[in-house]
Formats: C-alpha cells, sequence, structure tokens
C-alpha cells in the first residue's frame, strides 16, 4: 500500500461498476471523491434543468453506493480549478484519478487547466479510457480492432469484502443541492429512471425481453421506445459503462437458444461501435461541434436563417404532422428513435434550410442523451455538410405513413389533428374547408397550414447540394475528410490530427475487421 492519499474525480461515469479510477484508488492509503457541478457546464448553452436533474439523481444513488465502501462523495458547485484547488488546500491529496472525456469546448478547455494545475501542485493527475474512443489517434486504420480489444479487456470490478476504502476526510458531505438552487427552472420533462440501479434493470430487460423485435422496430416512434435499449442517457452519464454493455450483450447473444433473438442483439452490438466510431470523430477534430466538416460548405445557410420557421420547428408548429408530433414528444420526453432524429434535422437543413448549429443546440438541450461527439457528427451528416454522406431527405409525409400508417403517434402528439380522417393525417392542409369543419380543425387557425412547400423546398435543397458537391475543390476535399474520419480497412492514407487533453496517448495500428455502417455508406 502506498502512502498517498487519492482524490477520484467523477464526471460522466457516474457508477461504481467498470470505474478504473476507482480501483486504482484502493491501492492509496485512503481516498476520496469529488463532483462538480460547473457553472461552466450549468451555462452552456447545450445544458437542460433535466440534464442537471438526472444527474443530481445519479448523484443521490452515487454517493450512497460509495459510501457503503467508505467512501465520501463531495459535490461542489464551481469551476473545477478552484474547487480542487481548495479541496488540496484541507485535504493534500497525492493523485487525482479520473477518466478521459470527449465533452464540447469548455471541457476541452477545462481538461487542460486542470492538467496545468496538477503539474504546479505536484499531484499527479492520471486519466483513465472508458470507450473505445483512442486519445491522439494518428489514423482510422486499425480503430475498429482496438475498439474490439478494449471492449473484451475485463472489468475494472470493486468485490464488496476487499472493496472498502479508507475515507481521507471528515469535510461536511453537505446536501445535493436542488435545481432551484443551482438556478435552474424546472424542465417539465418526464424522464428515463436515472442512475445505476436503473441502468442496469434497463439493460437486462433489453437483452432478456425487449430486444427481441430490435432490428424491426426501431424505425417508427411507435414500437422504438421499448424496442430500442434506451440506454443512450446511461451511456452518457456513465452510469453503465460501455464495456460492460458490450460483455454482457456478448453472453446474451451466446446464451439465447433463439435464433431471432440472436439476430436482433447483434444488430445493436453494432450499434455499440458506433457510439465510440462518432466520437472519435469530435475527439480527433475537435472544431465539428462549430464547424462544417466539408469546409466546401461553408456559407452554405449562414446568411438565411429565418427565426421564425426555426420557431416554428422549435415549438412542433411546422403544418407537417409527423415532424410536429417528433418534436412535441421529444420535448415531453427527452427521446427520440434515430430514424425521427433524423427525419427533425433532415426537414431543418433541408425543408427550412437552416445551418444545423442553432437547431443542433436545441436538439442537445431536448435530448438527455446529448452526447457532444455523436450529436455534432450526427447533426453534420443529416444537414449533407461532412460532404461525403449520401444525402439524405425524408419526405415528413412519407414517414408519417410509414411509421404511423395508422396515425396514432400522431394523434396522441398533435391532439388539434384528433379528428381529421385518416386519408388526411399526414397532409391535413388537403382537406377542403367542410371535411376541416367536420374536424374541427381549421388549418391556419387550430393547426398551422404547412410553414415551406414541400417538393419546391426538397428541390432548392438538392439543386443548392449536388450543385456544390459537383465543384472540383469539395471532390477533392470528400477524399480528406474520409481520410480523417472514415471508417476503414488499413491502406488508406494517414491523417495529422490535433490532439486533445491534457496526456494525449498513442497505440499501434492493427487491422481493422469491415464496419456496419451507421448508414450504409462510407461515412461510418
Ligand atoms: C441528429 C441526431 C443526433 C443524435 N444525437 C445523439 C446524442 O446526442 N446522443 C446519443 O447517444 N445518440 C445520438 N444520436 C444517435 C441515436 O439516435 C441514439 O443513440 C439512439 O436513438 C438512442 O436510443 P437507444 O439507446 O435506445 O438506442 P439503441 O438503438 O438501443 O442503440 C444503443 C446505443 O448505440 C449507440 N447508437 C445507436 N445508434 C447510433 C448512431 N446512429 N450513432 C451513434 N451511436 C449510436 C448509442 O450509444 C445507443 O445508446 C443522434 C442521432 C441523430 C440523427
Amino acid at each position: 500500500m502506498l502512502s498517498t492519499r487519492a482524490l477520484v474525480w467523477f464526471k460522466r461515469d457516474l457508477r461504481v461498476h467498470d470505474h478504473a479510477p476507482l480501483v486504482a484508488a484502493l491501492a492509496h492509503s485512503d481516498a476520496a471523491a469529488l463532483f462538480v457541478l460547473e457553472p461552466e457546464w450549468l451555462q452552456s448553452p447545450e445544458c437542460d434543468a433535466s440534464h442537471v436533474d438526472f444527474t443530481l439523481q445519479c448523484l443521490a444513488e452515487l454517493r450512497a453506493a460509495l459510501a457503503l465502501r467508505g467512501l465520501p462523495l463531495l459535490v461542489r458547485v464551481g469551476s473545477t480549478v478552484p474547487v480542487l484547488a481548495q479541496l488540496h488546500q484541507a485535504l493534500r491529496f497525492t493523485h487525482l484519478l479520473s477518466h478521459e472525456e470527449t465533452g464540447p469546448g469548455w471541457s476541452y478547455t477545462r481538461d487542460k487547466q486542470v492538467a496545468t494545475w496538477c503539474r504546479g501542485q505536484q499531484v499527479a493527475g492520471q486519466e483513465f479510457s472508458q470507450t473505445g474512443v483512442i486519445r491522439g489517434l494518428r489514423s482510422r486504420s486499425g480503430w475498429a480492432g482496438r475498439w474490439q480489444a478494449r471492449m473484451d479487456a475485463p472489468l475494472h470490478l470493486l468485490q464488496l469484502n476487499e472493496g472498502r476504502f479508507q475515507a481521507a476526510t471528515s469535510l461536511d458531505q453537505a446536501d445535493l443541492p436542488t435545481l432551484q438552487e443551482l438556478g435552474l427552472a424546472a424542465h417539465g420533462k418526464t424522464l428515463q429512471a436515472a442512475g445505476e440501479r436503473a441502468a442496469r434493470s434497463t439493460l437486462k430487460s433489453f437483452l432478456q425481453e425487449r430486444g427481441f423485435d430490435y432490428r424491426k422496430s426501431i424505425s417508427s416512434p411507435l414500437t422504438a421506445d421499448t424496442s430500442c435499449s434506451r440506454l443512450s442517457p446511461h451511456l452518457a452519464f456513465g452510469t453503465l459503462s460501455m464495456r460492460t454493455v458490450h460483455q454482457a450483450t456478448e453472453v446474451a447473444i451466446a446464451g439465447t437458444p433463439e435464433r431471432a433473438m440472436a439476430y436482433a442483439l447483434r444488430g445493436f452490438a453494432g450499434r455499440l461501435r458506433w457510439h465510440c466510431h462518432f466520437i472519435q470523430k469530435l475527439e480527433s477534430e475537435p472544431a465539428i461541434e462549430w464547424r462544417n466538416f466539408a469546409r466546401a460548405c461553408d456559407g452554405l445557410r449562414e446568411s438565411e436563417f429565418n427565426d421564425d420557421h426555426f420557431a416554428a420547428w422549435c415549438e412542433g408548429r411546422t403544418g407537417y404532422p409527423m415532424v410536429d408530433a417528433c418534436m412535441r414528444s421529444l420535448c415531453a420526453t427527452g427521446w427520440l428513435n434515430f430514424r425521427m432524429r433524423a427525419m427533425l434535422v433532415s426537414f431543418a437543413s433541408y425543408h427550412l434550410w437552416l445551418h444545423w448549429r442553432e437547431p443542433g443546440l436545441f436538439l442537445a438541450r431536448q435530448f438527455l442523451d446529448f452526447e457532444p461527439g455523436i450529436h455534432w457528427s450526427q447533426m453534420q451528416m443529416q444537414s449533407g455538410t461532412t460532404g461525403i454522406n449520401t444525402l439524405r431527405m425524408y419526405s415528413p409525409t412519407k414517414q408519417a405513413q410509414d411509421q404511423d400508417p395508422q396515425g396514432h403517434f400522431i394523434r396522441r402528439w398533435v391532439p388539434e389533428l384528433g379528428r381529421v380522417p385518416l386519408p388526411y393525417l399526414a397532409e391535413p392542409w388537403k382537406m377542403d374547408i367542410s371535411v376541416q369543419r367536420m374536424a374541427g380543425c381549421l388549418i391556419g387557425h387550430d393547426y398551422p397550414a404547412p410553414i415551406v412547400e414541400d417538393r419546391a423546398a426538397i428541390k432548392s435543397a438538392k439543386d443548392r447540394l449536388y450543385g456544390l458537391r459537383q465543384g472540383s475543390g469539395a471532390r477533392a476535399e470528400a477524399g480528406e475528410v474520409l481520410a480523417r474520419h472514415g471508417s476503414r480497412k488499413s491502406g488508406l492514407p494517414n491523417s495529422t490530427v490535433r490532439k486533445r487533453g491534457p496526456a494525449p496517448r498513442t497505440a499501434s495500428n492493427q487491422t481493422a475487421p469491415a464496419e456496419p455502417s451507421p448508414q450504409g455508406d462510407l461515412f461510418a
């Protein structure tokens, strides 16, 4: 046992199981744990009270779980470096143990400041990876093999009898603050259950029952809410580790006697890799949260932002029932399935020709599972600014007919359309006035007329984007984007990367197995 004191700094890893810094802390003479509610986060444009509410609930459970093992969890409000400096005065910790984080710009800056502070105080700052995202990655070649190796590695588990800490502090733990004390208004959303226990039972119910129809049921918002795993907030806040989900899924696949279930779960297992694959893009190129992947797209939409269209989209009153139902459902629950997220963004980017950044910030606040690396990559993919993806422009009418053929979802979330006859439900503006009166829904009065005309808007978007892509500059740049971020077999050119974080790591390349694609195209 070393005569040293560890401070375990929790961030987006609010769990006890498979937590490398916690296990590492056991090797020190004593330890304490810390979570910081940072104003940089609370005041960031991506943060919503629902995210903070979920975090506070996770922290309450985590604090109790750590207390059982003798480890006090201190929760402080303030910027991290001053909080660390103050605690250092009181505790004189020698080691700061935490997980790597691939977050927005403010967390990137904070990590660098913490690293500088640690060096100045001669505190050993140790960061551990918790996903398949590789810091300081030089080439995408071999990435998938390295992901696999990390995911197959043993879990970092605290055995209950061995896992008791010597508490390093008698500092007042203080009650957790309320949303009000943090200056946040109530969010009004009905959220999924928070905490590690809820995460593990969600995983179990998915792998044992709910996952059966995964492949068939994930596109419709009617079935996706139970057929999808619903693990995304747990992965985002770290109440489950990706390695735990991956390993439990492999066990479930191997153990199920039903081929259909194994097939369904294999589809799910592939998506776990996408999670890290997308976050790797932000890790390697932090600017993608505000800048186009393809710089040839700079200037495409910036000067044409229509505030009224944006407001109508945010409030679910575009006049397109499927778009409005999805937005209202999302704002009430904090979750929406992939296909409908893509449709919302497609509508904002192509029909309304809005630049992706403001819609992206709005959606980041609505998604309880906001994960910057996935989110900003997907925002750009669905807006056509990666320069290399197939352009997918969703028709809200077709999506309504395909994914909600009986209109249950639309009627639930857009009650003004409750009595509109089914043949008109996806396109209520086609009702003549007598049908409108019968349905108690006057278009332009009870429910908006479409804010843009579908076909004309899509034609204009196609003309502009395909025109842009045909330019020789855009084509050359597409190759560069693909080299930096595309999944591929080994042999493609290496890229230069900007290193994130205080302690970039590199590892040797291996040959990549072929990967499934989130959209069936090269940007996977
Ligand atoms: C515009 C847009 C923004 C998005 N923003 C986010 C976000 O902020 N956070 C987030 O977790 N997901 C995001 N997604 C991806 C996807 O919609 C969600 O991961 C999924 O709906 C979460 O529900 P689930 O956990 O039940 O998914 P499941 O289908 O059960 O998938 C399991 C896990 O696999 C990963 N995954 C699934 N699909 C994808 C995908 N296409 N790309 C990357 N990872 C995937 C997620 O970690 C997910 O939790 C976004 C998609 C779009 C189109």
